[in-house]
């Protein structure tokens, strides 16, 4: 199959198709227990600290490290509930390859749980899964952007960068929305 390159993402839709595809890989190459037919996808582009986040809903009665009987739980039919894993857009910008690939770890940890538990959290078990595939225990966040366009007549903050990409290259080929004129690069404090 033909793989979607990370620098190539340029919407929320190849985000999620880079994703799922790493899902895939993912899931064979570090053996995730996951069923990745039950999971969904969104991105986010509300501003907040952390880079991804799972969604789930509330199982009743669900314990850490006690497999569940999805069939006694309302609403499933035998297989477990559908989870999101939501994805925030300013993380992916802010972070390389490798980083977005290992909080996509840590999120399928946490999904390979609550299929499996109905619950998750950052616990004893969930921190021994993390080691083995290489991930953070902690959900990640991400940092101040790399740098920062401003129109170059007046000054407005035109646009913020995380990562090196088609923009930040060639940024002298764009004009500020305020006054029209040439942009200005810095780099934040
Ligand atoms: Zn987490
Ligand atoms: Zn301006």
């Amino acid at each position: 199959m033909a793989g979607l390159a990370y620098d190539a993402i340029e919407s929320h839709d190849d985000l999620v198709a880079f994703s799922r595809q790493y899902a895939r890989e993912a899931r064979r190459e570090w053996l995730l227990d996951v069923r990745l037919d039950l999971v969904e996808w969104d991105v986010s582009t509300r501003a907040r600290r952390r880079a991804a986040a799972v969604k789930r809903p509330r199982v009743p009665d669900a314990t850490i490290g006690e497999p569940i009987d999805w069939n006694r739980v309302p609403d499933s039919d035998g297989r477990p509930l559908p989870c999101t894993v939501s994805l925030s857009w300013e993380a992916f910008e802010a972070f390389s390859r490798a980083e977005w690939e290992s909080t996509l770890r840590h999120e399928l940890l946490h999904v390979e749980q609550f299929q499996r538990d109905g619950t998750t959290d950052h616990g004893a078990a969930f921190k021994r899964r993390a080691r083995e595939v290489e991930t953070d225990v902690r959900c990640r966040t991400f940092a101040t952007p790399e740098w920062l366009f401003r129109c170059g007549d007046c000054g407005t903050e035109v646009a913020r960068r995380y990562r090196d990409c088609a923009f930040v290259r060639e940024y002298e080929a764009y004009r500020s929305d305020c006054c029209g004129a040439g942009l200005v690069r810095s780099q934040p404090e």
